[in-house]
């Protein structure tokens, strides 16, 4: 699969929903892929990137975006509190806010850095012991303690459980969004971003369908 492949299938996914493509944001997952495979998607004028790591990120982005104007740098991995300020310099939407704690580090962090990037909730839809997230249950509770802080909250995020079907979960948090007043859901990878466009995504995520599998194999 290539960039334009990848396109074509959103235009179509957004066609057959009703929806506009322009609206859905496409993030190259560009963890563990070699520079070259990043550098052609660079070259193809594709400036969303996502990355699940600070410090890999931390390795390749600012000589990238030296070199290409507009990068759009995405943090779609779980984030350590001792690395929020560093999360804060190198990425300019973080997807990944899953924890009181952690608002409470970025509302301390933008007061003092005096800006903060757009976040996302990560809601742990399938109420996974092993996952991340906050649990469908506390999202509303969660979602008005960081506006108390003043945390520019623009969407909701979810990873579904491998063994479900997705649409299930992408259904649930386009529900919880719409009643918390958000509009951004960040939802779909590779296998499922069609479904996830059809309820409403705006942010899907896509690493092996536009890169060719991760070497290493992803964990
Ligand atoms: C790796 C990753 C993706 C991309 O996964 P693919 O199946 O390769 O498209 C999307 N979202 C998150 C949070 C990831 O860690």
């Amino acid at each position: 699969m290539g960039l334009t492949d990848i396109t074509t299938r959103i235009a179509k996914a957004a066609k057959d929903a009703d929806r506009d493509p322009s609206h859905i944001t496409l993030i190259a997952v560009s963890k563990v892929q070699p520079n070259e495979r990043v550098e052609a998607i660079l070259k193809e004028d594709h400036r969303s990137f996502g990355e699940n790591r600070v410090q890999e990120a931390a390795g390749k982005w600012p000589a990238f975006r030296e070199a290409y104007d507009g990068v759009d740098l995405h943090l779609i991995g779980p984030l350590q509190s001792n690395k929020a300020r560093q999360a804060f310099e190198l990425f300019d939407v973080i997807h990944t806010l899953d924890r009181p704690k952690l608002a409470n580090t970025f509302a301390r962090l933008a007061q003092e850095m005096g800006h903060c990037p757009p976040l996302f909730i990560q809601v742990n839809t399938g109420e996974e012991p092993q996952k991340a997230g906050i649990d469908p249950a506390d999202t509303d509770a969660f979602v008005q303690e960081c506006r108390a802080l003043d945390l520019p909250i623009h969407g909701l995020m979810c990873i579904p459980p491998v063994d479900e079907t997705p649409s299930l979960h992408f259904a649930l948090l386009h529900k919880l969004a719409n009643r918390n007043g958000l509009s951004q859901l960040s939802m779909g990878m590779s296998d499922d971003f069609e479904q996830a466009i059809a309820f409403g995504a705006t942010h899907i995520r896509v690493g092996s369908a536009l890169f060719g599998e991760r070497v290493p194999p992803a964990e």
